[in-house]
């Protein structure tokens, strides 16, 4: 039987990092075993659910290396792959259960449910206690009652049976007969609820395998009396994996308020999908040789859900900025220099360097930062010739033995005509320093950076001042 796994994003949002870790999880256990992912877009919510969406979606997850066998922008075998494409279909086996009398017209109003659950609460029974109240009304009555005008959704007969599935992640569950009532699949609107089609769709499209988040667990009690209904058998069933939740740093689940929670953020802000699909693998699975650098795409068979954790996955960027850095160290220097001229103001002086520049610029930069967008930090170090009068600065500046450094360099610089500074120059401009003028040490080390960078800190000095044009230099020392 080939494996076919999707993920089943709603198009009213950008994609968020919690959906993304599922398509990746899905994506990675079809790839696993050579089976098929599978992309359908559940937009039965018509007016939170747009196209634009749906487009920033795909293109998310494409970036991220997450690529769909069958979806609605390539087709397939089970289309259509967007629900709304597919509202027929629902609202025909909506009342095929009805006339099998598994479901039926309901014609509570809002007002009259309201009251129901409050008389519920009052006597402490669930609030769904009488939700049922329509379930034993003779059909022919209820479609006098439809012909009339009234307002109905249909409703599905909970058969009250203690439900029992084997989830991949989390081992036994159970649901008690009286969790849910009597619950809604086609609401008054004739538009078919997220519980229902899911389940047709999924029973449909053949799938095997389900991951979903957490917080889906106890949508599978519904999900499994719907399967039942549609003559699934228990064997029949697709595997499910629910994936533990995602929470920031306060153990909250993940939301806004923990920072960026979209996909796109991430891509604009110039992580790599590398690293962020490196990052998102970890959150909640590990790697069974407990490595934590590795490329998503070369897991292979090592993708398997014997490794999914059931505690909460902490989201933390720092640690996203980590990962970031181990595999930007990885790229090529003209990549890199590609990815920091993306992230530079397009009139920058950086832009007008020529490549040897760049690449050497590259090499010593790519060991600094943790994302490409980091580099205008230390832009300033290479073109501008103000200083950054921090504490050590202005300390360093303070050295009796600062101002000679400052006139020996001002004289030894002014004779230079090349445009750039060499290492060889400034080795040999500090060997005199020691001799001659018997500065040694931190004031020696200190005082030559303060004067030529303008600042007490940095990379590496000598390649710093290599790659400073020399008309900043001279201002610094003037
Ligand atoms: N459309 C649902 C969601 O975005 C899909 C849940 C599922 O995978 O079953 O949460």
């Amino acid at each position: 039987m080939t494996v076919r796994v999707r993920f089943a994003p709603s198009p009213t949002g950008y994609l968020h990092i919690g959906g993304a870790r599922t398509a990746l999880y899905s994506y990675l256990f079809a790839k696993a075993h050579g089976g098929k992912y599978i992309l359908r877009v559940e937009d039965t919510d018509l007016e939170r659910s747009k196209k634009e969406f749906e487009q920033s979606q795909i293109a998310d997850l494409k970036w991220l290396g997450i690529e769909h066998d069958e979806g609605p922008d390539c087709g397939g075998e089970f289309g259509p792959y967007r629900q709304s494409e597919r509202m027929q279909m629902y609202k025909d086996i909506a009342w095929d259960f009805v006339e099998r009398g598994l479901a039926y017209p309901c014609f509570l109003t809002m007002d009259e449910l309201e009251v129901l659950t409050e008389k519920a609460n009052s006597e402490k029974k669930a609030p769904h206690a009488y939700h049922g109240k329509f379930r034993d009304l003779p059909l022919k009555e209820a479609k006098d009652k439809i012909e009339l005008g009234e307002e109905y959704v249909i409703r599905f007969k909970n058969p009250g049976k203690k439900l029992t599935f084997t989830d991949l992640v989390r081992g036994e569950v159970t649901f008690p007969e009286d969790m849910v009532g009597d619950f809604v699949i086609l609401r008054a609107n004739g538009m078919p609820v997220y519980n229902f089609c899911c389940v047709i769709d999924d029973h449909k499209m053949k799938m095997t395998h389900v991951f979903r988040a957490d917080e889906h667990l106890n949508n599978t009690c519904r999900q499994l009396m719907i399967y039942e209904a549609l003559g699934v058998s228990t064997d029949e069933l697709p595997k499910f994996g629910h994936v533990s939740l995602l929470v920031g740093e306060d153990r909250q689940k993940l939301s806004k308020r923990h920072g960026a929670t979209s996909v796109n953020q991430y891509k604009e802000e110039g992580y790599l999908s590398e690293a962020l699909a490196n990052y998102l693998c970890l959150l909640g699975w590990s790697h069974p040789d407990e490595t934590d650098i590795f490329d998503v795409n070369e897991l292979g068979e090592l993708f398997n859900y014997d490794r999914f954790s059931k505690s909460p996955a902490m989201y933390d960027i720092s640690k996203l900025k980590f990962f970031n850095e181990q595999w930007l160290r990885k790229l090529d220097d003209s990549v890199i220099a590609d990815g920091f001229s993306s992230h530079i103001k397009s009139d920058h002086q950086f832009h007008q360097q020529s490549s040897e520049w760049k690449n050497n610029f590259c090499a010593l930069m790519k060991e600094k930062v943790q994302l490409f967008s980091d580099i205008n930090e230390f832009l300033p170090i290479f073109f501008s010739a103000a200083p950054d009068k921090d504490e050590q600065y202005t300390e360093a500046i303070s050295w009796e033995t600062t101002p000679q450094i400052r006139e020996y360099l001002g004289a030894e610089v002014a004779k230079v005509s090349e445009e750039f500074i060499t290492e060889e120059q400034v080795t040999e401009w500090m060997n005199y320093l020691k001799k001659e003028l018997k500065i040694k040490g931190k004031p020696l080390f200190m005082g030559t950076r303060v004067c030529l960078t303008g600042r007490a800190h940095g990379p590496d000095l000598k390649k710093v001042v290599s790659l400073t044009p020399i008309n900043i230099i001279k201002e610094r020392l003037s």
